[in-house]
């Protein structure tokens, strides 16, 4: 794999971010903040402590928990910082309508920035994303507007066709287009690299990621090239999604994966696969039971891609050694997948077990037939 990895044309550097955790530290040493735009970022690392001894590794593994992000997600990081550029540059003010394709937690972010801006939003997305992530994005007053599952995203009536369509029809109106955005893989650059960096006293062995834009794989990639060469830095996508490198491994003929915000049939612009060491393809069901185990065993309250991440991880990072850290990202949280993998129906349903040791629920199973006993 080429270890240059020059940014693509469309990521030239805009203007730094004036969101670094120096900034951050001087400004609010209380924690008080003057508006939730200030909490963005900076979240915790946290060590995880039975699913990876479990499955023998010898290494740390901690989380970097973007969920307790504002909105909800790791895309309100790279939300603001769109809106920021584009407010700087005069491409956008109050008033304007914001349009965006998204998986549902840009659309959240969005939402949620425009609502605080003044701006009015809609969000394009698929049926295929979560009725909670909707009904966030309507509570803080924006529109969403759905295509179908199986439509290609660039035709007429897919994700981007969409999208532009409601521009045209739309007056003074913007779509940021974070597949392309320099901002996103930007804004991971400027700081979610260093909040790492600065919690791991500079000591990350290995990163393990997922891409939805690839703006965090993108940009924590290249920071990580240039400032900790010695990162083993490991991509993961779920099957039937084209983001892995070399293509071969993303033969198959899955058509339709469960997680929702990682993945696409394309490869957007701010994905560069080649920061990437190497890949792995993952799939829902090591994906959804590994989500499901790291609300039971760690207290970790996350969403679908975060149980990908922790189950890539585990594969990846057998070889490390006892003292070396591994850090994963848990990109957003339950309270988007409440109606999903979160619902033991949902999972029995999809014939996913609930849980890998629902079985072991010893107490429950004597509880029952005591039950039965007396009846
Ligand atoms: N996980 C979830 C749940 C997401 O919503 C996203 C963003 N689509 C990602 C992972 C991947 O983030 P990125 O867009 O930076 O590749």
């Amino acid at each position: 794999v080429d270890k240059k990895c020059p940014w693509k044309p469309t990521l030239n550097q805009t203007v730094p971010s004036p969101h670094t955790k120096q900034d951050w530290k001087q400004k609010y040493p209380k924690g008080v903040f003057p508006d939730v735009l200030s909490m963005i970022g900076n979240t915790p690392l946290v060590k995880l402590n039975s699913i990876p001894q479990k499955a023998g590794l010898e290494c740390n593994i901690y989380a970097k928990c973007e969920f307790v992000n504002p909105g909800g997600s790791i895309k309100d990081r790279m939300v603001r910082r769109m809106f920021e550029d584009a407010e700087n540059q005069g491409l956008i003010k109050p008033g304007m309508t914001i349009i965006e394709p998204s998986s549902g937690n840009t659309g959240i972010a969005v939402a949620l920035v425009s609502a605080l801006k003044g701006y009015k939003c809609i969000i394009v997305m698929s049926e295929k994303i979560s009725e909670e992530k909707e009904a966030v994005i309507t509570s803080l007053g924006a529109k969403v507007v759905r295509c179908p599952v199986n439509q290609s995203s660039f035709d007429k009536g897919g994700l981007f066709g969409t999208a532009s369509r409601l521009k045209q029809e739309t007056p003074n109106s913007f779509i940021f287009d974070q597949f392309n955005h320099p901002g996103n893989p930007l804004t991971h650059y400027d700081t979610t690299a260093n909040e790492i960096l600065e919690q791991l006293d500079n000591k990350v062995d290995m990163l393990v990621f997922g891409g939805g834009t690839g703006g965090t794989v993108t940009g924590m990639g290249r920071k990580f090239r240039e400032v900790s060469p010695q990162t083993k830095i490991v991509g993961f996508d779920p099957e039937g999604s084209s983001f892995a490198y070399p293509a071969s491994l993303n033969k198959s003929d899955v058509t339709f994966w469960e997680i929702e915000g990682i993945g696409y049939e394309f490869v957007p612009g701010t994905l560069d696969q080649l920061v990437c060491d190497y890949w792995v393809k993952t799939n829902d069901v090591e994906s959804l039971q590994m989500g499901r185990r790291l609300m039971k065993e760690e207290g970790l309250l996350v969403g679908m891609s975060a149980g990908s991440a922790v189950s890539a991880a585990i594969k990846a990072a057998k070889d490390l050694k006892k003292g070396q850290n591994v850090v994963v990202f848990m990109p957003d949280s339950i309270r988007n997948y409440m109606t999903k993998f979160v619902s033991d129906r949902w999972m029995e349903a999809k014939g996913y077990q609930p849980c890998e040791n629902k079985n072991n629920l010893w107490w429950w199973d004597k509880l029952v037939s005591s039950i039965k006993l007396r009846s």
